[in-house]
Parts: structure tokens; C-alpha cells; sequence
């Protein structure tokens, strides 16, 4: 008798490749079907459309006791323009769906389109389209997102090389520790709701939390520089997962040096504070929406000295495996216990 698996066992990401190992792309202009950061698809000799779609669920995503809607409305179309960046394109249009409560007052859909339209300014993209429908169980937003490149330039998760540099843009961390702290603010008040939350010296880690930004300057950096990453994924899962899938997808392995990952001092005191260790929530945390990308080693001067990346390890040889380094110059093997929302 065949082994049955149940949803918990496949995980995520098993459940992707079983649901999508049936299906084969019979349209030739299909250049990246389903395993990307967006799919690709050919629009002309030289260059292609991305697209990607996003799904944020209340309850899963987001607990509408500590997110305003507005903010809400701001993440949905950042994390959805952040899998355009990471496949080193340009943003231009979106789709919006959603499903809520006939109870919902139209205030709240307000609000949340006006996150949605100050995000459309802000990354320059059109609201072209979407759907809107009743829900019995809480709000969900899905976006999906549009974006152009130049085939050329299109960084996949599977192009990474022996000897290539890991880049990380910005810093780890953050968002889930401003998680871990309106978490525990929303227990105190659920215990007792004349306590105010105590947020004083949290602006930054809740912000990264409650209101992301895709790295579109990032794309812009790169470009003016000229270099294009040989790989790139974006940071919703974790650093662990995400580098975890570059190395599958590229076949090769990688040493990430504990000590060179980029985290806010601010992150750190936080993660001491819940005795967490800050590298386990760069590692483990998920939603920083950074990129993470690999380079040849000869752009490492084109980058050098760049506030916004940190070069955080190398690429190796498949068989080598995937290694963090820690700051004794241990090597732990990598693994990945990013969100799951399966279990
Ligand atoms: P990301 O974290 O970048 O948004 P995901 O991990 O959600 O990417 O998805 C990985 C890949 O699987 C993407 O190419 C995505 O389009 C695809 N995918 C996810 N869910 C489904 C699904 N239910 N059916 C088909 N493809 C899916
Ligand atoms: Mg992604």
C-alpha cells in the first residue's frame, strides 16, 4: 500500500510541487511557469512580463487587532512588488481582490485602499483590475502583480555559481521581532484592557512588521551600478529558507557567516529580550522582504562599501552542502523552519 501523506507532512512547498508536477507549459512564450519569485513571459525579442500573485489572509497574515487596515492595504501591494524586484524587474501594474464580511463597514475597505493607492503612488504602479466578493471568515486580500525586464538582466533563483558572492540587502530580523512584541501587547491587553501597550522603543522593528517596503531602490542601485545578480529571491520566509532555495534551484551549496548577517541594534535588544538569539530570527523569522541575491565575485567593487548590501557568505559546490558558520567557526548545517502555515 502506497504511504499516505497528510497536508502537515508535505508542507508548503511539498504540496506546490505535487499540486503543480501534473502540469506542463504548452504556450511557448511561457519562459518561467510555476518555482520562481514571478512568473516570466515573453512579450518581445528582448524583453518579458513578470507576474506574481500574493494571497494575505486574516487570522494566518495579519490579526486586525494590532494591523490597521491602511497599513494593511500598503504590505499587500509591497510583499506582492517585492517578487517583481526579485527577479530584478520593474513593477507596473496590480490586481486586487478581496473578500470580506458584509459586516465590514465601508470605513474599513477605505482604509484599506488608501494603504493600497499610497503604495501604488509610492512604486509607481496602476491599480488595473481585481474582484470583490462575501466572506464568511474574515478578510483576505489578494493582489497580483505585473512587471517588465529585460530577459537579459531577469535574475533567477537557479543561477547561482560556484564562488559567487551571497548579498543581503538591508537588515534581518526586524519584522519578526515587531511581531513577537504586538503579540505579547496584544496578550497583556487581552488580560487586562486598561494596560496600554508598551511599545516605546519598538518604532522600528513594528514598522518593519506592520509596513514593509519592497526594495525597488535596490533594482535601481543595481542597475545604475551595472551589475546583475546571478541569482536572486526575495526574504518573506527567512534567510534560511530563501537560500535554501536558491541553492536547490541552482544546485550548489553555501557557507552564511553568523557574524557578517545585518541586523539592527534595535532587533537585537528585542530578540535578548525574549531570549532569542537575533541570528536565529534573521534566520527563522521571515517577512524582512530584503533581497537576497548572489553576484560574481569580480562586482564585489561595484558593490563594496554600498550601505544597503552585505555580502554575508559564498557560494560552493553542491556536494559541500549548505553551512552557517557561527561565530566560534562552527558549521551548522542550514535548514529551514521559516513559516508554515500548514502545521
Ligand atoms: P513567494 O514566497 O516568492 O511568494 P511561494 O513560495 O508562495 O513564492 O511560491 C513558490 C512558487 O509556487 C511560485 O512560483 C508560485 O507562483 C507557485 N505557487 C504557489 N502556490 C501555488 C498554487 N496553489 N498553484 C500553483 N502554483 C503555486
Ligand atoms: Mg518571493
Amino acid at each position: 500500500m502506497s504511504e499516505q501523506k497528510d497536508l502537515s507532512q508535505l508542507g508548503e512547498f511539498g504540496l506546490i510541487d505535487h499540486l503543480s508536477e501534473k502540469f506542463t507549459n504548452s504556450n511557448k512564450h511561457t519562459l518561467k511557469g510555476i518555482g520562481d519569485d514571478a512568473a516570466v513571459i515573453s512579450i518581445s525579442e528582448d524583453e518579458a512580463l513578470l507576474v506574481s500573485t500574493d494571497m494575505l489572509v486574516e487570522g494566518i497574515h495579519f490579526n486586525l487587532m494590532y494591523t490597521p487596515l491602511k497599513h494593511l492595504g500598503y504590505k499587500a501591494v509591497a510583499v506582492n512588488v517585492s517578487d517583481i524586484c526579485a527577479m530584478n524587474g520593474t513593477p507596473e501594474q496590480i490586481t486586487v481582490s478581496i473578500a470580506f464580511s458584509s459586516k465590514f463597514p465601508l470605513e474599513a475597505i477605505d482604509e484599506l485602499y488608501k494603504g493600497i493607492q499610497a503604495a501604488c503612488e509610492f512604486y509607481k504602479v496602476d491599480l488595473v483590475g481585481g474582484d470583490t466578493s462575501t466572506s464568511y471568515s474574515g478578510l483576505t486580500i489578494s493582489i497580483s502583480a505585473i512587471g517588465r525586464a529585460k530577459k537579459d538582466k531577469i535574475a533567477y533563483r537557479s543561477g547561482a555559481k560556484e564562488y559567487d558572492l551571497v548579498v543581503v540587502t538591508g537588515d534581518l530580523g526586524a519584522a519578526y521581532m515587531g511581531l513577537q512584541i504586538l503579540e505579547r501587547e496584544k496578550e497583556v491587553f487581552k488580560a487586562n484592557p486598561s494596560i496600554q501597550p508598551d511599545l516605546e522603543g519598538h518604532d522600528y522593528i513594528i514598522k518593519r512588521q506592520l509596513k514593509p517596503e519592497a526594495r525597488v531602490d535596490v533594482i535601481h542601485f543595481l542597475d545604475e551600478l551595472g551589475v546583475v545578480p546571478t541569482s536572486m529571491i526575495d526574504i518573506s520566509d527567512g534567510l534560511a529558507s530563501e537560500i535554501l532555495h536558491i541553492c536547490k534551484n541552482s544546485k550548489v551549496g553555501c557557507h552564511i557567516y553568523d557574524e557578517k548577517i545585518p541586523i539592527d541594534a534595535t532587533t537585537s535588544l528585542a530578540a535578548i529580550d525574549f531570549e532569542l538569539d537575533p541570528a536565529t530570527c534573521a534566520l527563522n523569522g521571515g517577512e524582512d522582504y530584503e533581497l537576497l541575491f548572489t553576484i560574481k565575485q569580480e562586482d564585489y567593487d561595484k558593490i563594496k562599501g554600498n550601505p544597503h548590501m552585505t555580502v554575508i557568505g559564498h557560494i560552493t559546490n553542491e556536494q559541500d552542502g549548505c553551512y552557517f558558520i557561527d561565530k566560534n567557526g562552527s558549521a551548522i548545517t542550514l535548514r529551514a523552519q521559516g513559516w508554515n502555515h500548514l502545521n
